[in-house]
């Protein structure tokens, strides 16, 4: 079955056609400009789950991306009084759900998502975590126990109810160190049985056979939910990027056919959905003038139905209060704008970014590499058109520019690609299995281009 053709089944025949079928006039006069948060609560899109008593908003509040600030010794904490801001603002229009792990935010993201939910009542909101076991010191049964225990002391509650195994699927061997052998999926089972894990699940990256291999193990351990990355890009060309990666298209219809709830991830593709290349967002703006470039990325994945929540790391108000406006209420996006959210992903992949979403699993490098930011900016350049393939073309001098000053103000020449020894110890942490050396080496390359034509 094909997109449109599922999407017309499935989703016409789950929702009506009023809903994916309101057409553009319909669109325009449902304009949303509510700022009321009381109003905002009672809009918010939300479903029914299991025994939980409160529905679950469908957009969830992922707390990976909480703003940070200097700690006065070198490092950076997060900001606790920004992050208090944010959550209270989320809970009182109506955001339920709030997801974190103990490796977010260097391990700091547990500890400043409770002191903030904790000054409300614990049945107001739903903790999302994770055993976030990565590496053979993590692995072991007592390192295993001991971070699982820690999260309920960080998250200052007795209860979890959402808990996930993270980030299963690369390789099947590293799920049966962390989860198998060490008897900790049999231990969360039981943990469920007795209460103290309301719902146990996955994060999923790999590919189609890995994941097919995890929901053949659904009949032993009944998967409650499924964590999966799931946006516009991703649905038809996550194996473009990565060939160990599976089309969100195949996850997402797999769980629905199998009736397990959907969570979403990356549904921005870490930011990257938000900071599409300018000739773009013109065909996005034509479209419809009254929504944000990232406010299309949402509304493809909340206009599925199955899905439970749509997990949004959202650092700043501007990025929460743009989200509440596509979901308090939301307006399911059309067939045909489906349709054309998949041509716009088309154009898309023809951009030579590197399929970075900012995660920051690779980070710190031994050697100190800015990882991130180095492909943050490189990706910036190709979406402003900064990048020009052709020395002869006229703006190439401009794009040379911009490309070095742009490079230099936003990564310490200490940690810029140049720096890169090549050992590889990054290359396992990325889930989207980017060849990070490689990726270093070709923007290196470039830059030192650049940098020779200019005579710097
Ligand atoms: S390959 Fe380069 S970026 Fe990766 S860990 Fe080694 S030095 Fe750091
Ligand atoms: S290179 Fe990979 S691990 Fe590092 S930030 Fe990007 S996606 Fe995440």
């Amino acid at each position: 079955m094909d997109r449109r053709e599922f999407i017309e089944k499935g989703v016409l025949a789950a929702v009506g056609t009023t809903l994916l079928g309101a057409c553009a006039s319909d669109r325009q006069a449902k304009s949303n400009t509510q700022t009321d948060p009381a109003k905002m609560k009672q809009d918010m899109a939300s479903h029914s789950f299991d025994s939980l008593e409160e529905k679950v908003s469908l957009l969830g509040y992922g707390c990976m991306r909480w703003p940070m600030i200097d700690d006065g010794k070198g490092g950076q904490i997060p900001d606790q009084e920004a992050v208090n801001d944010l959550i209270d603002k989320a809970l009182v229009c109506g955001i339920n759900l709030f997801d974190t792990s103990p490796m977010y935010n260097g391990g700091l993201s547990e500890k400043a998502t409770a002191a903030a939910l904790s000054r409300h009542p614990r049945s107001s909101y739903y903790l999302s975590t994770k055993l976030s076991n990565f590496g053979p010191e993590n692995a072991s049964r007592e390192a295993s126990m001991r971070m699982y225990e820690n999260s309920f002391r960080q998250l200052q509650t007795d209860y979890i109810d959402f808990y996930f195994l993270h980030s299963i699927g690369s390789r099947i061997e590293d799920f049966q160190t962390r989860y198998i052998d060490n008897g900790m999926l049999d231990f969360l089972v039981e943990q469920r049985r007795i209460g103290k894990i309301r719902h146990l699940g996955f994060s999923f990256h790999g590919n189609k056979k890995n994941f097919d291999y995890f929901m053949s193990l659904h009949e032993k351990y009944h998967w409650d939910m499924v964590l999966i990355q799931m946006n516009y890009v991703d649905w038809k060309y996550a194996t473009l990027n990565n060939k160990n990666a599976t089309n969100a298209e195949y996850l997402y219809g797999t769980l629905s056919s199998m009736g397990i709830p959907v969570l979403i991830m990356e549904p921005l593709l870490g930011g990257r959905l938000a900071k599409i290349p300018e000739p773009l967002v013109h065909k996005l703006q034509e479209r419809d003038p009254r929504r944000s470039v990232a406010s299309w990325a949402f509304r493809f994945c909340a206009s599925h139905p199955g899905v439970l929540s749509v997990l949004s790391g959202m650092t700043y108000m501007e990025h929460l209060e743009d989200n509440l406006s596509n979901f308090a209420p939301l307006e399911p996006l059309t067939v045909e704008d489906v349709d054309f959210l998949q041509d716009i992903a088309k154009i898309m992949m023809e951009y030579p970014v590197v399929p970075c979403n900012d995660c920051k699993y690779c980070i710190p490098c031994p050697y100190g590499i800015d990882i991130p930011g180095i492909f943050n900016h490189y990706n910036k350049c190709v979406n402003e058109g900064s990048i020009e393939p052709d020395s002869q073309d006229p703006a190439y001098r401009k794009a040379r520019r911009r490309f070095l000053s742009g490079y230099d103000a936003s990564v310490d020449p200490l940690r810029q690609a140049d720096k890169c020894i090549h050992c590889g110890q990054c290359i396992e942490k990325c889930p989207q299995e980017i060849d990070i050396p490689h990726e270093l080496s070709r923007i290196d390359h470039y830059a030192e281009t650049l940098r020779r034509e200019s005579g710097l």
